[in-house]
């Protein structure tokens, strides 16, 4: 029987898989996909604080240097945000999820590609996993212990009765050719025309900004699906400023951010961790490196239960514990500034950018903004300017209605 069965070879999996086998653990991590990576269903835009995290150097994967971020209002208004140094990375996204896989390898986890795992039943002190190969035949592996890192539409968590996210953003986009980007600046929209209950961006993928994701992500209800907010960016001369006339798209990107911690992310052999226990950041979407840090906590706790025999329920709950403990207030904090968010109108978003161009407030941000940890700058934000918490009353109104 094997210690843990990671299933996805996604970044999360692959670091789930690097750290358990490096403690001593038979891991085995299956992929569906025939090439790790592939397709690239991201932006691609980290914190550099992701590279102390994953064994190889952020030179292997770095297309871009992002110091800051050019935000428009619904009417036009822009706000400048600039951290005067590099806040963020662009990288190639499917070459991380390569590395982190490959790491998983050269620790001494076992890797299978093109195998999708499609059912598990419990097996005396173990679960066992029925997994289909590429010529559709399918074969048993018996494990202690499952990984779910299957992503956004993990099928692990259906299997245990373990709870969804709470919310899930449709997203459309492109790897473009041909963008005319600041090189240092991420471009943002908001507004109901342009990303209903999100934001749509692009982001420089070379230092001459002549290459970018150009992307949207929308709510689940907006009225239409995100697709016509992508090609809406290609019209809209807000966006399509960006793109050269002979601009032409490399690969599509189509897939969905899940939204909204949940409150159980184990059953006894059994841990979600990543995007399959919705351990996004509600406000941006970006999940890798939550995912990583929590993928942290679970080799830890994973470890020390296997060694111990004892994989129950109760035990894995350890691992929910640790996460919620570390980043658990971050995506709780960022759940409720999304709610409060989602209840502006996109009168009150112009009001709320003619309130923030404000020097000593943009200093603020500038100075105390993380994408990772968004509460750090919400709080001293909000003593600054206590007149900003307005912005929260419809979504409080809401709660009574
Ligand atoms: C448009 C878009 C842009 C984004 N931009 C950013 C960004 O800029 N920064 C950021 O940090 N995050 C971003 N995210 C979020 C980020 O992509 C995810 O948080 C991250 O991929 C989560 O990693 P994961 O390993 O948990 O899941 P995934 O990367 O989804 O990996 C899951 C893997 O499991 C495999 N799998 C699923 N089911 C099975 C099965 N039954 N058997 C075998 N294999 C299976 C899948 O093929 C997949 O490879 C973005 C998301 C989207 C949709």
């Amino acid at each position: 029987m094997r210690d843990a069965l990671v299933v996805g070879g996604g970044p999360v999996g692959g670091q789930a898989a690097r750290l358990l086998a490096a403690k001593g653990h038979d891991v085995l991590l299956v992929e569906e996909h025939a090439r790790v990576g592939e397709p690239v269903q991201c932006a691609g835009l980290f914190t550099p604080r992701i590279f102390d995290l994953v064994d190889f150097p952020l030179s292997r994967v770095h297309l871009n240097d992002v110091r800051g971020a050019n935000v428009h209002s619904p009417s036009g208004k822009t706000v400048t945000l600039d951290g005067g140094k590099t806040m963020a990375v662009a990288v190639d996204r499917g070459e991380f999820d390569r590395q982190c896989v490959e790491s998983a390898q050269r620790a001494g986890a076992e890797v299978r590609t093109r195998v999708k795992a499609v059912s598990a039943e419990r097996d005396g002190a173990g679960l066992r996993v029925k997994l289909r190969l590429a010529d559709g035949s399918v074969v048993e592996e018996r494990t202690r212990l499952l990984v779910g890192a299957d992503g956004v539409q993990g099928q692990v968590a259906k299997w245990f009765g373990l709870p969804r996210a709470r919310e899930v953003i449709p997203c459309y986009g492109a790897q473009v050719e041909g963008t005319k980007l600041t090189p240092t600046h991420v471009e943002m929209w908001v507004g109901r025309e342009r990303a209903p209950g999100f934001f749509s961006w692009m982001i420089p993928t070379n230092a001459e900004g002549t290459a970018g994701k150009v992307e949207v992500g929308v709510d689940v209800k907006a009225p239409q699906p995100a697709r016509f907010y992508y090609e809406r960016m290609w019209k809209d001369d807000a966006s399509a400023r960006f793109l050269r006339d002979d601009a032409y798209s490399c690969f599509d990107i189509c897939a969905c951010i899940p939204l909204g911690p949940i409150k159980a992310t184990t059953a006894a052999n059994v841990a979600l961790v990543g995007d399959a226990a919705a351990q996004t950041k509600p406000t941006s979407g970006g999940g890798v490196y939550t995912g990583l840090v929590c993928a942290g906590h679970l080799a830890d706790v994973a470890d020390a239960a296997l060694r111990d025999g004892d994989l129950s329920e109760r035990r894995l709950a350890e691992y929910h514990k640790r996460w919620d403990a570390d980043i658990g207030r971050e995506l709780y904090v960022g759940w409720r500034l999304r709610k409060a968010f989602m209840h502006l109108r996109d009168d009150q978003m112009d009001e709320l950018f003619a309130l923030l161009d404000d020097p000593e407030l943009l200093g603020m941000v500038n100075l105390l903004g993380d994408i990772d940890y968004p509460s750090r700058l919400a709080r001293p934000l909000l003593r600054k300017a206590p007149h900003l918490f307005k912005f929260s009353m419809p979504f409080v109104r809401s709660l009574f209605d």
